[in-house]
């Protein structure tokens, strides 16, 4: 029997690399859609760090190329497609709104409109984000608190969302919009405040660094393991009927707190390092996000089970490692 295939557009980022590892165990044949760039190649750094790069099959492809994804699809027919591939940092949104509109908005329409023309049996996940809530209308957001997003960003992960919602309304395709809120490990890009924080930690720590420049350290996030959510996202795709799904753990900390995780696993005082530098805030902030995952639990069964504290000390363990 040949193996069921699953495409993934974004596979060389964090959560694209844990979902292609989830797949492969799963049994899938897993094929992931890659941009090239004349500088890098292909970026398999995350593969390569999960022992998976030899299993996956990567294709030049490009979200903003529909012709190049209906191609794709016509060649692997996946019976699943996860669409993870996005321009992701909030704060460059505001330095390329456009191109985030596009690849971050845009691109989800391109590859909804090819599984609706190539593959419409073909299941498909679109990586919404808590960011769509921005400026929150309930304490807890769950799938019905209205949004109010405050980045280019997040208008533009919006749009991906109510497009994945119109396309399964209008054409009945099997699309889920999984409303992820944030989700770290060590495969976070540096950009990112944990990663950046924890990679500080271990430099501090080794000598190789004796400061951390910090913007909006009283922002709060609830922030989960990206291996837990991107069993979400299988799980949702598994489900006998497609919806949408917030997918958090119910609890939020201010980055204050999670600098002090990193900082005391490896017996360093934050206070004796940090400063608050105004290039790392935003124009506008988020300032609060707590996600109510009930829905996910009672429908799919899924639960976290990293805490913050755990994944922010693995993440510290796996930067020391690197850096020694
Ligand atoms: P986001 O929620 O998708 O924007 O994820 P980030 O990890 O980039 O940022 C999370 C929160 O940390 C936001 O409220 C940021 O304003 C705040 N923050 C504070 N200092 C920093 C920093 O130096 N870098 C980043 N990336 N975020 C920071």
């Amino acid at each position: 029997m040949t193996a069921k295939c699953a495409v993934i557009t974004g596979i060389t980022g964090q959560d694209g690399a844990y979902l292609a590892q989830l797949l492969l165990d799963q049994g899938y044949r897993v094929v992931g859609v890659v941009r090239r760039s004349s500088h890098y190649g292909v970026a398999t750094h995350r593969l390569d760090w999960l022992g998976i790069a030899d299993k996956v099959e990567l294709v030049d492809g490009d979200l903003l190329d529909l012709g190049g994804l209906c191609r794709i699809l016509r060649e692997y027919r996946p019976v699943e497609v996860y669409n993870l591939a996005a321009q992701s940092f909030v704060k460059t949104s505001w330095a390329q709104p456009t191109l985030t509109a596009q690849a971050t908005g845009i691109g989800v329409v391109n590859v909804l409109e090819a599984v609706r023309l190539e593959c419409p049996e073909a299941r498909f996940y679109q990586a919404s984000s808590s960011e769509m809530y921005g400026l929150i209308q309930e304490a807890e957001q769950s799938e019905t608190t209205p949004f109010y997003p405050r980045s280019p960003y997040a208008v533009a992960k919006l749009m991906g969302h109510w497009m994945t919602v119109n396309y399964r309304e209008s054409f009945g395709l099997f699309a889920c919009s999984g409303i992820l809120f944030n989700h770290e490990s060590p495969l976070r890009g540096l950009e990112f405040v944990t990663r950046k924080v924890t990679d500080a930690a271990a430099r501090i720590k080794l000598g190789k660094a004796s400061e951390l420049a910090m913007g909006n350290i009283d922002a709060k996030r609830d922030w989960g393991h990206a291996k837990d959510y991107v069993r979400a996202m299988w799980m949702m795709l598994q489900h006998d009927k497609a919806d949408d799904y917030v997918v958090a753990t119910g609890r939020t900390v201010t980055v204050r707190d999670m600098i002090k995780v990193a900082f005391d696993h490896v017996g360093l005082n934050p206070e004796e390092h940090v400063r608050i530098d105004p290039q790392f805030f935003r124009p506008a902030e988020v300032d609060v996000l707590l996600g109510d995952p009930s829905k996910a639990k009672a429908a799919l069964g899924w639960e976290p089970q990293i805490t913050m504290e755990d994944m922010i000390r693995e993440m510290v363990d796996a930067d020391l490692a690197r850096h020694a």
